[in-house]
């Protein structure tokens, strides 16, 4: 007589799932690689974009603004744009391992498209002269430090 159970699926053999070889999955990097070596990386600074890197930025801002015009309500006022990025509006960091590491004071400046940090003949200095900080008085003041949360006042009383 016929059973209203479907056919159960073959049983796995218990015994071959151990057996079987565990697929090798490459293994992904898990952060940033130092710049030299390929080590994990454990410093980074900040470095200008070289002129093609800044031109594809541009470009991207145009295609960007192109597409916001394309998109815009025509019944509204035309989307307003201000000037295009310059360098000076970029940086991209750079990584480096421990050993490969430019000094700390270095790693707090931003150092130009053509730094050739990490190279080990600079180390642990760099090729290029990076952009000065800024100072107390050349820095933008948003407001009074009175203002201020007391943890962000450098060398307040
Ligand atoms: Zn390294
Ligand atoms: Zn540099």
């Amino acid at each position: 007589m016929d059973t209203l159970t479907p056919p159960s699926p073959e049983p796995r053999p218990y015994g071959d799932v151990a057996a079987q070889p565990v697929p090798e999955v490459p293994l992904l990097p898990a952060g940033p690689l130092c710049g030299l070596c390929g080590a994990d990386a454990v410093a980074v600074w900040q470095r200008r974009l070289t002129g093609e890197e800044l031109t594809q930025q541009v470009e991207w801002e145009r295609e960007r603004r192109a597409r916001a015009v394309e998109l815009s309500d025509p019944q509204l006022p035309a989307p307003v744009f201000g000037p295009l990025p310059g360098p000076e509006d970029f940086v991209r960091p750079v990584y480096a391992c421990g050993p490969h590491a430019i000094t700390l004071d270095l790693a707090t400046l931003v150092h130009q498209a053509s730094c050739s940090a990490p190279a080990v003949a600079d180390l642990p200095g760099c090729s290029c002269t990076p952009e000065a900080l800024l100072t107390a008085a050349a820095a933008p003041v948003l407001s009074s430090t009175a203002a201020l949360p007391d943890h962000w006042v450098v060398g307040g009383e």
